[in-house]
């Protein structure tokens, strides 16, 4: 497979407008999941070319873009989402390679989620008013208060792996929105479509600074830099709950403002008097998809005793229909690990599960696979039941494609074992019953309940974490909370 990644032979930075390598000409490896082969090498950011990309951010934040008219600069990012599905292919043959995930799923949530997040920002960012106060003065005269929106100025996006366009653009859309200008630290795992995302920046007009990307890892390379850099003015970060505590370490130096969206351990709740085929359908997502590697994925599955075998037998014969194989193969609906090392966390968690005594209900190793694929990050879907609650494997976030299925017998039962963590992101309720749905929503410690449904996203909806699965909420007018400041004007009549 080919990468149009960029024209040059390794994955470069984007600094002010052109792609450029490491001054050090240090690069690492980059892989493709599928088949455990390097398809490209990257440049790894230093201090030098991070100063140099937030440099051309402040630039660019004080020259034109800073003082574009806003129906200028979101007429430019209406270009942009139309310049991204423009080029749809390469964004998914990128996204892809990087990833291993089937283009069934990048094809339907990744890309066009990845372009959307542009409109969806330019059309809040249009609407939303600012307030304004009547003040009483002494002398009768008054006072007129009213409130600016400013951008927050040079934002750090430091971003994850498993849906890089997506995510990343989630945060650039708004950011660049409210006027500001990014620099971006995609995963070393997945440096290629935010790589993209340059070109189609420069085929649109985007002003050269507005939007950069730097390359590297976490401690002591790019990530850590970049959050180190003084003139970074906010930082907002998807990815690990104990990255997050690092991040707003540094964070703290220069008070700057965070937004984070961090790991999650979610429940999902199967009541008796379920849609049993919902249930199942939405599950096996919610567990599967993205070969579990989704933030809002349900780990942990809270089944009323009635329904629990039936709902076990009916999960696992489902779980064993899931295809693996060639991302661009149409029946492919499952895809490997995106690295070796997070498949090797993965293993060590099934380890766990057995040596803890749970009964693998299916799964639980590496498959065999065609000889070409054989050295692929691949991995089994699994399933297991007759775990303890205290159990490492349903406590800890694992980020895989698995999850452990415990009965209950009352719905205060099953909402105290949800709120058994340290997490708070995501849960699935299961229930016809209308008046249980919306009670149980309201009791589950969570930055999103969802009806028996699952990653039904409206994009204008507050989305973050509770508890330590994030800092802030993003998503509709809430983004503008980050990523813009509030001046207040108080003039004397
Ligand atoms: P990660 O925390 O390992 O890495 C995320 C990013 O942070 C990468 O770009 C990495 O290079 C960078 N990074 C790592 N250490 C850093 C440091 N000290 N300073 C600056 N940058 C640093 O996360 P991951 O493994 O890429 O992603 C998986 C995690 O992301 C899971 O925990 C998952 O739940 C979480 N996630 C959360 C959401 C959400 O919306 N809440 C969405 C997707 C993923």
């Amino acid at each position: 497979m080919q990468t149009k990644v960029n024209k040059q032979e390794a994955i470069c930075h984007f600094i002010n407008g052109e792609f450029v390598g490491s001054a050090s000409g240090k690069m690492f490896d980059t892989y493709n999941p599928v088949t455990g082969e390097v398809y490209a090498q990257v440049h790894e950011a230093g201090r030098e070319e991070v100063d140099a990309a937030v440099r051309a951010a402040s630039d660019a934040l004080k020259g034109v873009w800073g003082e574009m008219p806003l129906e200028k600069r979101l007429a430019l990012l209406y270009k942009l989402a139309d310049g991204i599905n423009a080029r749809f292919d390469d964004f998914l043959q990128a996204e892809c390679l990087d990833t291993g995930k089937p283009y069934s799923l990048a094809s339907h949530i990744d890309i066009p989620r990845g372009a959307a997040n542009f409109k969806v920002f330019a059309d809040v960012i249009k609407n939303v008013a600012t307030e304004s106060f009547m003040l009483e003065t002494p002398d009768g005269a008054g006072a007129l208060n009213y409130a600016l929106r400013v951008p927050k100025g040079v934002v750090a996006v430091i971003s994850p792996w498993n849906l890089p366009l997506l995510l990343m653009t989630w945060k650039v859309g708004p950011a660049l929105a409210c006027g500001n200008t990014v620099v971006v630290k995609p995963s070393e795992e997945t440096p290629a479509t935010t790589t993209l995302l340059g070109e189609v920046m420069n085929e649109v007009g985007i002003l050269p600074g507005v939007f950069n990307v730097i390359h590297g890892f976490g401690p002591d390379s790019a990530g850590e830099f970049l959050t180190q850099h003084k003139d970074i003015d906010a930082i907002t970060f998807t990815g690990e709950t104990a990255t997050g505590t690092a991040i707003m370490r540094e964070a703290a130096v220069g008070m700057r403002d965070v937004s984070f969206e961090l790991g999650g351990k979610n429940a999902g709740l199967v009541f008796a008097d379920c849609d049993m085929d919902k249930a199942i359908e939405g599950t096996m997502r919610s567990a599967f998809a993205n070969c579990g590697q989704v933030c809002l994925g349900t780990e942990r599955v809270y089944v009323e005793r009635s329904i629990f075998d039936e709902f076990v037998s009916r999960l696992k014969t489902e779980a064993e229909k899931l295809k693996p194989g060639l991302p661009e193969n149409k029946d492919t609906n499952f895809g490997p690990m995106v690295s070796i090392q997070q498949r090797d966390k993965v293993i060590s968690y099934y380890e766990k599960a057995q040596q803890e005594g749970a009964t693998i209900v299916t799964g639980g190793g590496i498959p065999e696979m065609p000889e070409e694929f054989s050295k692929g990050f691949w991995i089994e879907p699994t399933i297991w039941t007759d775990l303890p609650e205290s159990s490492a494997v349903i406590q800890e976030e694992i980020f895989g494609p698995c999850c452990h299925i415990q009965p209950f017998d009352s719905e205060e039962e099953a909402i105290r074992m949800a709120n058994d963590t340290d997490y708070g992101l995501a849960t699935a309720i299961w229930t016809e019953n209308t008046t249980r749905a919306h009670r149980v929503a309201a009791k589950i410690e969570v930055g999103i309940a969802w009806v028996n449904c699952w990653f039904l996203r409206d994009l204008r909806t507050p989305f973050g974490g509770s508890k330590q699965s994030g800092i802030g909420r993003e998503g509709g007018v809430h983004s503008l909370e980050f990523y813009t400041e509030m001046r207040n004007v108080c003039v004397k009549l």
